[in-house]
């Protein structure tokens, strides 16, 4: 069992040049919540009233989800969260020494006692409490035992471990957090960021290890080169480690577009998932294979995302493809024909680097038989 926790609406946004509105912030919510993700981390609370107020509305729609606000491990931050009638609050410490010395100027002992002191004053206030463990992947591993030791003395429920410059890879997740999981039974959380491309793949490793929360956003979004993404790990999950989450896959199309609109940041077409071009097909080989039989070349079928594959021409279409392309527009081609179509699909391809449409087909044909006929 793992439970996805999905944080596109504060590490999402706190992704440069990203601001959502209160009402995006709510419509991804509500979709969020429907598409069955069961944490939501809604924002930041100590930024302000209008942050606060966002986090209010989304609170008031009484979501199945539980929901989550992030602060610091500081008084003013736990107070700031207990205005938003969340379930659950995340106060961040850094952990790493290079992060206590050089940016805190402070020292580990001091980490603890923070966790002793504001953690049973979050608890006070009426809410869950997670120990943010920032810069986790950098930490002592001896001294974030301690840590986890203090969060749970203290009574957080889980610890979330935070990959903040994204220096792992899957072996080293999988070390790391195995040796804390055998040490503590508080919830883990993983959170993962992508600067090597590893987010999802580091998530896997931590799911493995013992790891019971996972972070995760909507896209990929997320600070630099953003967290795991929501669709990859759901998927991959449920392919690799026959892990089902409670998410509704035929939906995550659709919450894909919602989130790269409001971000303003769009999907690339080969993006993982949810990518416009991932089940669109064009080389002779593949196509081919997939008309005999899908499982030849999918590792699952895009009709768990209420997707389907495509087939375009290209410049690596075989002659079967064009004759089948022609012949749905009503266009029977000889062997030779078939050729010629082929050799102009092929340039057209490479001019435009687009798959002709059945417009284009239609002109490429008209235009030789202008030719074969002298006009
Ligand atoms: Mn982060």
């Amino acid at each position: 069992m793992v439970t996805i926790n999905d944080t596109t609406l504060r590490d999402g946004e706190q992704t440069a040049g990203v601001a959502f509105t209160a009402d995006e912030k709510i419509a991804i919510a509500v979709m969020l919540d429907e598409v069955g993700v069961s944490e939501i981390e809604v924002g930041i609370p100590a930024m302000g009233a209008a942050e606060i107020d966002a986090i209010r509305a989304v609170s008031a729609l009484g979501l199945n989800a539980s929901l989550m606000a992030w602060g610091r491990m500081c008084e003013h931050d736990a107070r700031a969260a207990a205005r938003c009638n969340i379930d659950i609050v995340n106060l961040s410490i850094p952990v790493s020494d290079i992060h206590i010395e050089h940016k805190l100027r402070r020292d580990r002992n001091w980490v603890l006692a923070q966790i002793g002191q504001f953690v049973p004053l979050a608890l006070g206030l009426g809410m869950d409490v997670a120990v943010g463990c920032e810069d986790a992947s950098r930490a002592d591993p001896e001294f974030l035992l301690r840590v986890a030791e203090a969060a749970q003395k203290a009574g957080a429920r889980r610890l979330r471990f935070a990959d903040t410059v994204s220096m792992l890879d899957p072996f080293s997740t999988f070390t790391i957090i195995g040796r804390l999981r055998r040490a503590s039974d508080i919830e883990i959380e993983m959170h993962a960021h992508n600067d090597l491309g590893l987010a999802t793949a580091n998530t896997l490793a931590a799911v493995r290890a013992g790891a019971s929360h996972v972070n995760t956003t909507v896209n990929g979004l997320g600070e630099r080169a953003g967290n795991a993404a929501l669709e990859e790990v759901v998927m991959a999950l449920r392919h690799l480690d026959s892990i089902e989450t409670a998410i509704d896959t035929r939906a995550l199309p659709q919450l894909s577009r919602l989130v790269a609109q409001a971000s303003g940041r769009p999907v690339a077409a080969n993006k993982s998932i949810v990518g416009a071009a991932v089940f669109t097909h064009e080389s002779g080989i593949h196509v081919d294979g997939l008309l005999k039989n899908p499982g030849n070349y999918e590792t699952f079928s895009p009709a768990e995302l209420g997707r389907s594959h495509q087939t375009v021409l290209g410049k690596h279409s075989g002659s079967h493809a064009v004759r089948n392309a022609y012949a749905k527009l009503g266009m029977l081609l000889s062997d030779l024909e078939t050729g010629a179509m082929l050799n102009k699909i092929r340039r057209f391809a490479m001019q435009t680097k687009k798959a002709p449409n059945a417009q284009d087909l239609t002109c490429f044909y008209l235009e030789s038989i202008a030719f074969a006929s002298g006009h």
